[in-house]
């Protein structure tokens, strides 16, 4: 996914609204693969799988408690 579709996702995604990041795909600049991952339904970028991780566990523990 290109940097700037992200950039989309993120000022569309509700405030608040909890996305667990189930599908992600490398992210692209200018042609290029950032090294980043890129979440395809709320655009959010991880710099590495561990912090992927820790943002789905975060996820799945704030939906347990609402
Ligand atoms: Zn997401």
């Amino acid at each position: 996914m290109q940097f700037d579709e992200g950039k989309q996702l993120r000022a569309d995604w509700p405030k608040g609204m909890i996305c667990e990041h189930f599908e992600v795909t490398k992210e692209y600049y200018l042609g290029g693969d950032t090294g980043d991952k890129i979440c395809t339904k709320c655009g959010k970028t991880f710099f590495n799988d561990k912090e992927l991780d820790e943002a789905r566990l975060e996820a799945t523990k704030r939906k347990n408690t609402l």
